[in-house]
């Protein structure tokens, strides 16, 4: 049989079966769910080929298994991974832990009001993102409170990312704007959703699906607190999909990367790359740069590249500390 892992607690896991692709109906409700999971244990001598991993087996993985006797399962194998994400160990081990597999998107909510998130700060999860393979859009939201100006410069900065190929929508979980486009984009997905607390990521989780039923307003990170108390990922029904919880996990751990694969991070500037003259060119001081090029014609944005020129500085300065 083949399945989906929702829940993991070490040695077991909650598997959902799934022959094909078919995700959870939407609607049918947390006790449905719950009832149609199988707890599975992965086979002892399962070992995975080169493993640096701390957990073989992650929420988001599909797994194949057989029944056994007792009505519980017993797991042959985990299928490819398009993508993970993961977390260190420890701060200095080599060894990683998988957070989740299989994520099919990553909505970054910001806002321009309170409390206001930086370029920076959406740049870093862009990249980050791009680096786990993980497609990602941006969701301005509380668009409700947005002045003139701040109108304008949400149309600016929807106007840069969906440049760089990031879909943008200005949002409202107060007021219901796009809503039914974000329902739209996440529809029959297993999505990851962050950003700093308080930017109304629990209100529009909420709006979007209300059986969610998340406490708004709350002083701590979003996560779905109170419907359990571990400390693991776990999959949701979401919207017709999945949406994965990561309680206790503020930001996920950048990938290793050097200071010239950083700009592959970059999709807009990806497609400039072959046109500058040093293939290791890290697009500050080398001549003949055709990204620099790109960025004087206007063409890949000023703040972008400003944000590029920041996370090249913080690569270069943890590589010293290392
Ligand atoms: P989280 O920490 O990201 O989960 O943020 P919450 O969903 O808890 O929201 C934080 C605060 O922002 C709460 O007071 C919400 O009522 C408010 N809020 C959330 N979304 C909106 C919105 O679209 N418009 C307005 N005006 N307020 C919002
Ligand atoms: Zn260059």
């Amino acid at each position: 049989m083949r399945g989906l892992v929702v829940k993991s607690t070490g040695s077991w896991y909650k598997v959902l079966p799934c022959a094909d692709d078919t995700l959870f109906p939407e609607g049918a409700g947390q006790e449905a769910f719950q009832a149609a999971l199988t707890d599975c244990r992965l086979r002892g001598k399962y070992r995975m080929a080169g493993n640096k991993q701390t957990n073989p087996i992650a929420v988001g993985d599909r797994v194949h298994y057989a029944m056994e006797s007792d009505g519980t399962g017993l797991i042959s194998e985990v299928e490819d991974r398009k993508n993970y994400i993961v977390r260190r160990a420890t701060k200095l081990s080599k060894q990683t832990h998988v957070i989740a597999a299989n994520i099919d998107c990553l909505c970054v909510v910001a806002t321009l009001a309170f409390p206001t998130t930086s370029l920076g700060f959406i740049d870093r999860l862009l990249v980050t993102a791009e680096a786990y393979h993980i497609p990602a859009v941006l969701l301005f939201n509380k668009c409700d409170l947005y002045n003139d100006e701040m109108q304008q410069w949400q149309a600016e900065l929807s106007r840069i990312y969906e440049a760089a190929g990031y879909r943008c929508l200005a949002v409202s979980a107060l007021r219901g704007d796009n809503v039914d486009a974000v329902r739209t984009l996440v529809q029959g997905k297993t999505v990851l959703f962050s950003g700093h607390s308080g930017v109304g990521k629990s209100a529009l989780l909420n709006a979007l699906d209300p059986a969610l039923g998340l406490r708004v307003g709350a002083v701590s990170d979003w996560s779905l607190k109170g419907k359990h108390t571990t400390t693991y990922a776990q999959l949701y029904p979401f919207a017709g999909g999945f949406l994965i919880d990561t309680p206790g996990i503020k930001e996920f751990g950048m990938v290793d990367f050097k200071e010239e694969e950083l700009s592959h991070f970059f999709p807009e500037m990806r497609e400039h790359l072959h046109g500058c003259y040093f293939a290791n060119c890290t697009h500050t001081h080398e001549p003949h740069c055709a990204v620099k090029e790109a960025v004087n014609n206007g063409i890949i944005s000023e703040e972008r590249y400003g944000s590029y020129l920041n996370i090249l500085a913080t690569v270069e300065e943890e590589r010293h500390n290392r």
